[in-house]
């Protein structure tokens, strides 16, 4: 059981924003950190974070990191952060997700890190860069256990469920409205969710078929609602301030980029 878990939000905004960053986070367990995704231009966004946010963070402190989905949004980084393996291979971070994720990111990278600057290593491994550990459905970390479950969204993408033991945090910042994800996150002590505001009729196609409308959560139980947050949203979500929506969001509140929420 954890004596003590944070959790802070990095980015969370959708995958059009020029106000925040893309959705990404770190959970702190006891002192050990998690990164769930990592989106491009990481040096940046942590001067913005260290300027704004509550808790600076450096790019040395990414070694256990998540990832939920191939989009650039939540990926486009872990590139960047191979860069600073490109001259060594110990103390690789540790990649966590399905095994056919971690050989997706790979096959992803390989065009841009196969070919070595290395002396005398001409073909490099993923295991240079990072060190891949596939998990299952649960996978124990000792302090915590985490499970997966695919969401509505395209292509695969996970939404995580950490339980402390005394606390469960439910995550899914990308996916269609589903009542199956819905049942399965509803016994979080806290959900980060994703939220879609305006119209649905959009890029040409039904935009529920890749993001959850504001009005399909407002269908949801009073109880529900209290414990979320919504994320990925868009930059008019608010005008000055997160905890005043620009719309009705029930009994939702909007996730602060910045904010260190304490969970244990
Ligand atoms: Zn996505």
């Amino acid at each position: 059981m954890a004596k003590s878990v944070t959790f802070y939000p990095l980015g969370v905004g959708d995958s059009f924003t020029t106000r925040h960053f893309f959705v990404n986070s770190v959970i702190n367990v006891d002192g050990r950190e998690f990164f769930i995704d990592c989106p491009g231009y990481i040096a940046k966004m942590l001067h913005q974070n260290s300027l704004h946010g509550e808790l600076p963070l450096g790019i040395d402190r990414y070694k256990e990191l998540f990832i939920t989905h191939l989009h650039s949004d939540h990926v486009g980084g872990v590139e960047e952060l191979a860069y600073l393996q490109m001259y060594k291979t110990v103390n690789p971070i540790k990649l966590y997700g399905p095994d056919w994720l971690l050989q997706d990111i790979w096959s992803h990278l390989r065009p841009a890190l196969e070919p070595s600057p290395r002396e005398g290593s001409d073909i490099a491994n993923f295991d240079w860069y990072f060190d891949p550990i596939a998990i299952g459905e649960t996978h124990d970390f000792g302090e915590f256990t985490v499970s997966y479950k695919y969401t509505r969204h395209k292509p695969r993408t996970l939404a995580y469920k950490f339980d402390f033991g005394n606390f469960k945090l439910g995550y899914a910042p990308d996916t269609g409205f589903d009542p199956e994800l819905i049942a399965w996150l509803s016994d979080s002590d806290l959900i980060i969710h994703e939220v879609w505001f305006g119209p649905t009729e959009v890029l040409g196609g039904d935009i529920r078929n890749l993001h959850t409308p504001i009005a399909d959560l407002l269908t949801l139980p009073e109880e529900f609602q209290r414990k979320t947050l919504l994320c990925h949203y868009a930059d008019s979500a608010y005008t000055d301030h997160p905890e005043n929506p620009s719309e009705n969001i029930g009994s939702y509140r909007l996730l602060q980029q910045g904010k260190l929420y304490k969970l244990v």
